[in-house]
């Protein structure tokens, strides 16, 4: 890779950083779109991060990803936020305007959804109610997506439940709390299960979850994509379910960033997504 001395540069903000995808994903686009520019891990500790996000104007930056566990601090420093972030209370995406200011956005309900049409093309958002299992960070993005496309009730359920009480809060009338004991219970006219937990992550146990009552042409998504075929999607397959593995919400929450810094909007694309997977 050669730069000129006009290269963009961007980059991901996160403490740890090095088990970040978006360098290996952003440098696949520069080198495929054979764009002048840069995107590099910036390993920040949480007490830094106020100092590094306003580094990012006067070192000539083009903005950055922020992840684990910036998300909720950037949301609070930066100066504009757009609707997506303000409602999920997270940034995941901060672009340098031309004033020097810096606009918080949170892409990673526009990636959930473009991945869950793109997994899942005849998937019906009117057709029932979906259910969120978790209540963390990333749920309030599936949420936020999964209501602005129309689903016309969302069950949430978690372990712990007052933080699915206050994702309801937050989120308007269409979202119920579900106890946790009643989650397979809840998914018999379900036509859509998220999992938004980290069961079934790579060294986590698989998500406690029966499947017996939902609907045989109920989808059934993953948002942890290590492994890239959950237990749970293993089991949903099993059953003849429709399933949408999770790598696509990470390959498409980074388009948006990537078209504000570079200027252009990148394709996730078969030959992406095996280079990402071959770099997990
Ligand atoms: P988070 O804010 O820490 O939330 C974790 C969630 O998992 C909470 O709902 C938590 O429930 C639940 N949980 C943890 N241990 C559990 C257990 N033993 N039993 C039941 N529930 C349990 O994390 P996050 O940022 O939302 O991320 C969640 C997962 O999504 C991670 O695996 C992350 O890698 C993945 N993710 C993927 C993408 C993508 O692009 N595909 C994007 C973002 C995140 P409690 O509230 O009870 O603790």
């Amino acid at each position: 890779m050669i730069l000129s001395g006009k290269a963009k540069v961007a980059g991901v903000m996160g403490w740890p950083v090095g088990h970040s995808r978006s360098p290996r994903l952003h440098g696949y686009w520069l080198e495929s779109y054979g764009i002048d520019g840069a995107y590099i891990p910036l390993a920040v500790p949480p007490d830094g991060i106020a100092q590094a996000l306003r580094a990012l104007p006067a070192l000539g930056m083009k903005g950055c990803n922020v992840t684990v566990p910036h998300k909720e601090a950037a949301f609070r420093i930066v100066d504009v936020l757009d609707p997506a972030a303000r409602r999920i209370k997270a940034v995941n995406t901060v672009i340098v305007r031309p004033d020097g200011s810096l606009e918080g956005r949170n892409t990673d309900a526009f990636g959930f959804a473009e991945n869950l049409r793109e997994g899942a093309p005849d998937w019906q958002p009117a057709a029932g109610p979906a259910m969120v299992v978790g209540a963390g960070g990333a749920a309030r993005a599936v949420a936020v997506a999964l209501l602005d496309m129309g689903v016309p009730e969302l069950r949430v359920v978690n372990r712990t439940r007052a933080k699915a009480e206050e994702l309801a809060a937050d989120l308007g009338a269409a979202v119920t709390v579900i106890p946790w004991e009643w989650r397979g219970r809840a998914l018999a006219d379900s036509g859509l299960l998220v999992n938004t937990t980290t069961q079934g992550m790579q060294g986590q146990p698989a998500l406690e979850l029966d499947l017996a009552a939902l609907p045989p042409a109920a989808v059934v998504t993953d948002i942890v994509y290590t492994p890239l075929l959950t237990p749970l999607l293993a089991e949903a397959k099993r059953r003849g379910n429709p399933i949408v593995d999770g790598l696509g919400m990470l390959l498409h929450q980074a388009r948006p960033g990537f078209q504000a810094w570079f200027g252009l909007l990148p394709q996730v694309t078969p030959a992406l997504r095996r280079f990402v997977l071959e770099g997990i």
